[in-house]
């Protein structure tokens, strides 16, 4: 039997005492212990609403309270106001977990009856033998924890405590193999016997199939897709990478006209090619800090996207009139945290493009906090389309408590079209393993009963709430230092005292200068909070660079030699995320290693005293000072004007020469020549060019060089080449170190 620790937690500020009421709940917590519950016990609110954690870890809550001490009438009494705080805190998350009162007899008709209403019992004190009532909560208690697990967790664990001998795969046998060498006894346990325990195969019958959703599996994403608002869920274990795929499998033929964000993940630029399909693109607008704003709201209007099909060199010919694109394809929260009105979207396409797929890999969260609105692909009590099908792909993983590369297909019937699950699975199958992992299908499932509210709104309130103490902290301490530089973060110039304030707040405006994307249309985009951009200081929202900056690269390294990771790294700025895991600590860490930099920067500490291991493997920037060493690479920047230089290439005019897919078949037709970067200008990308930061595509195959493309990879040579240990990574680019030990650069295009 799997020992799971849920204390029935007692608060009696009598709990220690020598007096009958202390009595009286020790006999109860011996009681409920006798009976194999454990007790955590408890002299104050206060003690346990501090921690979050605790709370969540209880099966079922004990609260004293004396008649005596309804001196001053129930209402007013303190007790009382306590007694009501604190099971508002608890039901705020918890709409069922088991509450009771224990009192003397009369205290009942004394509690107003929005208390009364959520308990599920009153403890006379002298009543019942403390044996009876133990049993009676311990009932309850069990109960309320049988009830937590959704279907496929349930089944697991089941199994996995079951005991019985299997001879199918995984060849561990359950951990057994592992425990035959030393090493493997290492990882055993490490990774614990339960891990190893529930990793089993497809040929677990009593656990469901994935691949043919069927038994438990199939109850849970019947279960997450009522909890997400979707009439379809199917779990992925391969990421929304795949997810993306399978939605462009089932959808897109060769030769389909499709209507893609430039601004989209790798996965859908493969699932381009992998199709066929022939791309127009939507350009998202950008700010000089290399920040990636929405694409214009007139860039869903058929009108300008027939125009594109119109202007595009690989659909010359066709009746433009005709053409129906297959789908639209949106990342739905940026990579910077901005958010498009679905429904605007929803409203100009439907009838016309009949899938709407919006990639929300950062947006699980929005569907259970009403901030959100219709800023996100299903809500409840939104207006369905009348034929376009609504899918939203969602990485579970990244902002939902899912275990790596846990993710999720959702889709929305239109009131004229239902999804043939038959045939959306022929794709699934396509993109899925043989032998999924079951813990990733297992945190798929437990991710989606964790949001279920109240509990998944407090979560998500809680990470909103985190991250506008954290934007107000770092005010506060620019405007401590008053004249002197700090560093900022991206947002509204208003923030509201306290609380997240209301969604209004985070509109993007029309020409707004915080944002810098120009004419936005009202109500189109906002900012979600939680996804905070911290911009350093050397380079302003115009593209001019001042006199000292601090580029961003630095400071994440600097953050990472004190235990902070940050998300991603831009020019000027770095991405940090506020998840439903996030704590005080971690974001009060990250503010005071941030005033350490400030204070080193200010100070030009020596690089080897403050970046000792980056200083171990690069020994050449030993003897430099900090503020040296950023300002040295801010004078590269400035040099090159490389903010302008990135955000040009992203927005220059790209020609395809040829189809995606085309171009991407001389690779295995070997049809290839690997072209060194001064001889690019003018030639055919076979693959996907990617520089990170900010890790969008710049050049997918098919397309060709431009001069300005040609100058950033040049320029990106240079710097490298002077810069090691903050090299510019771009996926595409082939390194060869020559004779002469310096590196040469290249791209595999099509031969001449
Ligand atoms: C991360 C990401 C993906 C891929 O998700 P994985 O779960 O990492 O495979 C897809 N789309 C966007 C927009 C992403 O950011």
């Amino acid at each position: 039997m799997l020992r799971l620790r849920f204390p029935i937690v007692i608060i009696d500020e009598d709990y220690r005492s020598e007096n009958t009421s202390g009595l009286g709940i020790r006999a109860l917590a011996d009681a409920i212990q006798k009976e194999g519950f454990e007790v955590l016990g408890a002299t104050s609110y206060g003690d346990l609403s501090q921690f979050a954690q605790q709370q969540s870890r209880a099966s079922a809550f004990i609260l004293s309270i004396d008649d005596e001490e309804f001196t001053s009438g129930p209402e007013l009494d303190p007790a009382v106001v306590n007694l009501r705080k604190f099971i508002e805190e608890i039901r705020f998350k918890n709409a069922d977990i088991p509450i009771y009162i224990y009192g003397e007899t009369r205290t009942s008709q004394h509690l107003p009856n929005d208390i009364l209403r959520e308990l599920h019992g009153f403890i006379h004190m002298f009543e019942d033998t403390p044996e009876f009532v133990a049993r009676h909560i311990i009932r309850e208690a069990k109960s309320y924890l049988d009830g937590l697990a959704p279907p496929f967790f349930k089944a697991l664990m089941d199994y996995a405590q079951d005991g019985s001998y299997s001879w199918h795969c995984p060849g561990h046998s359950g951990g057994v193999a592992f425990l035959k060498s030393p090493v493997g006894q290492m990882f055993h346990q490490f990774f614990g016997e339960n891990m190893l325990r529930a990793d089993v195969c497809n040929a677990v019958e009593e656990l469901g199939q994935l691949l043919d959703h069927t038994g438990p599996v199939a109850a849970s994403e019947k279960n997450a897709a009522r909890i997400f608002n979707a009439d379809h869920c199917f779990f992925v274990t391969n990421g929304t990478s795949t997810s993306n795929k399978m939605v462009w499998h089932h959808t897109v033929a060769p030769g389909d006209v499709v209507v893609v964000d430039r601004n989209c993940h790798k996965s859908i630029l493969h699932s381009i090619i992998m199709t066929g399909a022939v791309p127009v693109f939507m350009t998202p607008t950008r700010n000089h800090y290399g920040i990636i704003g929405p694409i214009p709201e007139s860039e869903f209007s058929p009108e300008a996207i027939r125009k594109k099909i119109a202007a595009n060199p690989l659909l010359q010919g066709v009746d433009v009139a005709s053409v129906k694109p297959r789908i639209m394809t949106l990342t739905q929260s940026t990579y910077d945290g901005v958010l498009y009105n679905t429904e605007t979207i929803k409203a100009k396409l439907d009838g016309w493009i009949d899938t709407l797929h919006f990639d929300e890999a950062w947006l699980p969260h929005a569907a259970f906090h009403p901030f959100y609105g219709s800023y996100h692909a299903m809500g409840k009590n939104r207006p369905r389309p009348k034929t376009a099908m609504v899918y939203a792909t969602q990485s579970t993983h990244k902002l939902l408590a899912g275990l790596s590369q846990a993710s999720q297909v959702l889709v929305q019937d239109s009131q004229d079209v239902k999804l043939d699950k038959h045939l959306f699975n022929e794709a699934y199958l396509m993109h899925t393993s043989t032998s999924p992992q079951y813990s990733i299908i297992a945190s798929c499932d437990v991710a989606a009963a964790m949001m279920e509210p109240p509990g998944g709104t407090a979560l998500v309130e809680e990470s909103i709430s985190e991250a506008m103490d954290f934007r107000r902290a770092m005010r506060k301490v620019d405007a401590e230092y008053e004249e002197d530089w700090w560093f900022k973060v991206w947002g509204p110039d208003g923030l509201t005292p306290q609380g997240y304030g209301k969604p209004a707040d985070w509109m993007l405006g029309a020409d707004e200068q915080w944002h810098g994307f120009g004419n936005i249309a009202p109500g189109f985009n906002m900012l979600d909070p939680i996804k905070c951009t911290v911009i350093t200081p050397g380079l302003d929202m115009s593209g001019k660079f001042a006199e000292t900056g601090i580029p961003a690269s630095i400071v994440t390294k600097f953050l990472a030699e004190h235990g902070v990771v940050v998300e991603k790294t831009g020019l000027y700025s770095f991405f940090i995320l506020f998840t439903i895991g996030i704590t005080k600590g971690r974001w009060n860490t990250l503010l005071t290693a941030l005033q350490q930099f400030k204070d080193d920067y200010d100070k030009n500490a020596p690089l080897w005293r403050i970046l000792p291991e980056f200083c171990a493997a690069h020994p050449r920037y030993e003897r430099m000072g900090l503020k040296d060493l950023c300002q040295s690479i801010h004078g590269m920047y400035a040099k090159g004007d490389i903010a302008r230089l990135t955000t040009d290439v992203y927005l220059s005019d790209l020609h395809p020469a040829m189809k995606p897919s085309d171009a991407y078949a001389h690779i295995a037709q070997r049809r290839t020549e690997r072209v060194p970067i001064d001889d690019l200008e003018g030639r055919v990308t076979t693959v996907l060019l990617t520089p990170y930061p900010p890790g969008i595509p710049l050049l997918i195959p098919g397309e060709r060089f431009n001069k300005k493309i040609v100058d950033y990879l040049k320029f990106t040579r240079d710097f490298n080449a002077l810069y090691p240990g903050f090299a510019t990574d771009v996926h595409g680019l082939v390194e060869e170190k020559g004779d002469d030990g310096r590196s040469r650069y290249f791209v595999d295009c099509v031969a001449a």
